[in-house]
């Protein structure tokens, strides 16, 4: 199929300083948890955004310097000569599709704490060094012998990047996380010398860095800067008036900007918080300043959308993170009047998680995504089956959607079977919670997919049992029957079953979704499972005029989400909703008109009235079938959260893993499922 021409805007190359992009379709630097310890898993990644079509594929934030050490966070090193082979691998995949390889310089100041190289970290005044863990670490003020060696230090980073093959060369002011941010913003630079106080004070290391970078790489490579437009701290801070001033004071000088948003939790929202195109408002002044290229992102999966902000001015390219992880191939799907095909980032930030827990990144969309290297894994491509065999899959969530689609592009022929009206499982269900609707998107692509395929058909309605499998007479039968609420309190703090009258009205989550609620107004919501469930139930209950009090034995509301960069807008929400939170508290017991809660420290009790509790702490596999089955000695697997509950994440990956490794030989349980890098001894 050809694109329509209505995208054509899209496909023009676009000329950045001495290299030119071959369409409008920019991956903006993001972390991945891989960094400079999974080098080649890296690499592969980013090829394959190239592959997509992505014409410009940036690295994350790459340390310029042993002092800008962000440890344990595993970001990519150019701290010396040794680190350019790995800087290299990852340009050179990039380079085989026919892309731009950027790479994003960073020295990250006082967010820099330099845990493993043990310099004192410095910043643009004396502060205390941030870096997630509250450390007792301080960094001191710079100095203008500093200013001049970090000059030197990014200097050399360039031409070491120059030589691992890179066209774009990044100065990087934003995030928080660059340092010529914190001296550009007046929240962060105290100084009274030339470096502070007015604007063209701050502006002058930022300045002087591009012009820096010009001389030294501006020959061959591009030198884009990356920018925080606001740090939303009024006029505390940056503000977009002021960095247009700032942006006018040399808009010529570099050869793009790429406009974000300050900290990474602003700039990275989730769709519970923001909607496509969120960050129009705040970038839309930088265009008319400058002749440059212009880039912004704002979780752009429509190419309707993207044609918009092009031709109204508002940017020249786009710029996508989680929409070139759920779907590396979306320029090409476009290109290829592939519309359909494209797999819409649901704004879930699990790919997030990846760089702060510091493991490779993974996607709740794309579950290829991190596995490229590691597993062989593709977005897009699977290989053909190896045998002829029927499979039925019984559970049409988001790993039985899954495990049908790949099987059946794999060419096997695939029966589906849901007890369900609606196919999509516990995301048919969980889209209907507050905020959460685009994570509907998991179960609408895949059905999308199956819905084409000749191959593969689907049965709503279906409750399956041993008897009625039998009936199927598939070769092999797939359990995607996914997992229920506990209702008796245990989970992560209350390690067994807890006392629950039998007056007491106990709900679940799996209650609350299927539309039961409480009959009285005061409800306990005992959240110990500490992701988004308890918070956004909490929110539901809420609006809907029940007088809520969520209880934790976190110090935090649903304190996963630090790792989806959410914790702090869920926990704000709630408070603004007048929901009560009683942290560092487990309920202990439950009786018809009150719980006791217990002190996670002391242990000391205390009642809470309430009318009813609803108890989200942990699930339990829906394995019953797998089991009945198997002791008939059918052919069966189960995949998802019948075998491991967990995120949608993880069900849709194991659904992808089961396709992708059946009909091999079992592998025996010691062998590694996957390639790994390790180290050389030095
Ligand atoms: P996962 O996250 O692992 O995909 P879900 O809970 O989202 O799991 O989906 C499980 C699906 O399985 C649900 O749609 C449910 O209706 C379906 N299901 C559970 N038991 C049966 C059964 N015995 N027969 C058919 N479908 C079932
Ligand atoms: Fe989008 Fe979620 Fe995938 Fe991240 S993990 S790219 S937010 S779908």
């Amino acid at each position: 199929m050809a694109r329509d021409r209505r995208y054509d805007i899209l496909f023009e190359p676009v000329k950045i300083g001495p290299v030119t992009a071959r369409n409008r379709f920019y991956q903006v630097p993001h972390c991945n948890g891989m960094g400079y310890r999974d080098v080649s898993a890296h690499a592969a990644m980013r090829g394959v955004k190239a592959e997509g079509g992505w014409a410009v594929v940036c690295t994350e934030m790459t340390e310029i310097h042993h002092g800008a050490d962000v440890a344990p966070y595993a970001e990519l090193r150019n701290w010396s000569d040794q680190d350019i082979p790995a800087l290299a691998r990852i340009a050179e995949n990039i380079h085989a599709h026919g892309s731009l390889a950027g790479i994003e310089l960073c020295h990250s100041g006082h967010t820099a704490p330099n845990r493993w190289s043990r310099e004192i970290p410095i910043a643009v005044s004396a502060r205390p060094a941030a870096g997630g863990y509250h450390d007792p670490i301080q960094a001191r003020a710079m100095d203008l012998a500093d200013i001049r060696n970090l000059r030197r230090a990014h200097r050399a980073a360039a031409l070491r990047a120059k030589r691992a093959g890179y066209d774009l060369v990044y100065v990087y002011a934003g995030h928080g996380l660059g340092i010529f941010q914190h001296f550009l913003s007046r929240a962060t630079n105290l100084r009274t010398d030339e470096y502070g106080g007015s604007l063209q004070n701050r502006a002058r290391l930022l300045r002087e860095v591009i012009e820096d970078t010009k001389d030294a790489v501006g020959d061959t490579c591009a030198v884009p800067v990356r920018i925080a437009m606001n740090e939303f701290q009024g006029a505390a801070g940056l503000e977009p008036a002021e960095v247009e001033d700032a942006i006018a004071g040399m808009a010529e000088l570099p050869d793009l900007w790429d406009l974000s948003l300050s900290d990474w939790s602003k700039d990275s929202q989730t769709s519970r918080f923001s909607a496509e195109g969120f960050q129009e408002p705040h970038i839309a002044g930088v265009k008319k300043l400058t002749t440059k290229p212009v880039v912004g992102v704002g979780r752009y999966t429509s190419p309707d959308t993207m044609v918009r902000v092009i031709k109204s001015g508002i940017i020249d390219m786009i710029g996508a993170a989680r929409p070139s992880i759920a779907d590396p191939f979306l320029p090409k799907k476009i290109e290829e009047g592939r519309l359909d095909d494209i797999r819409e980032c649901i704004g879930c930030n699990i790919c997030v998680t990846g760089d702060g827990t510091m493991t490779p990144i993974r996607c709740t969309q794309n579950p290829a995504m991190g596995e490229e290297w590691r597993r062989g894994w593709h977005p897009e491509l699977i290989r053909q089956r190896s045998n002829d065999a029927h499979v039925l899959v019984v559970g049409a969530g988001p790993a039985g959607l899954e495990a049908a689609r790949a099987l059946g592009v794999r060419g096997h022929r695939v029966t589906i079977a849901d007890a369900a009206r609606e196919a999509g499982g516990r995301v048919a269900h969980e889209c209907r919670l507050p905020g959460l609707a685009a994570w509907g998107r998991v179960r609408d692509w895949r059905l999308l997919q199956i819905g084409k395929m000749a191959n593969a058909s689907l049965y709503l309605e279906s409750a399956m049992t041993a008897d009625l499998v039998a009936e199927v007479e598939a070769d092999h039968v797939l359990v995607a029957t996914g997992a229920d609420w506990r209702r008796d309190g245990s989970g992560s703090h209350n390690t067994r079953p807890i006392a629950i009258s039998p007056q007491a009205e106990v709900l679940t989550p799996d209650d609350l979704m299927s539309g039961r609620r409480p009959t009285g107004r005061n409800v306990v919501l005992f959240d110990d499972d500490h992701y988004y469930m308890g918070g956004v139930l909490a929110e539901l209950l809420r609006r809907e005029g029940f007088r809520v009090s969520l209880v934790t034995p976190a110090p935090l509301v649903s304190i996963f989400a630090q790792k989806t960069l959410e914790q702090e807008l869920i926990q704000a929400r709630l408070i603004e909703l007048d929901v009560g939170i009683h942290a560092n508290l487990a309920v202990s017991s439950i009786a018809a008109d009150q719980v006791r809660l217990a002190c996670v420290f002391t242990g000391r009790e205390m009642p809470l009235a309430c009318d009813a509790t609803v108890l989200v702490t942990a699930r339990d596999p829906r394995d019953q079938l797998f089991h009945a089955l198997a002791a008939r000695g059918v052919a069966v697997s189960r995949t998802g959260d019948c075998f491991g509950p967990g995120t949608i994440a993880a069900a849709v990956h194991a659904g992808r893993r089961f396709a992708e490794e059946f009909g091999d030989q079992p592998r025996d349980f010691t062998e590694l499922p996957f390639r790994r890098e390790v180290t050389e001894l030095a």
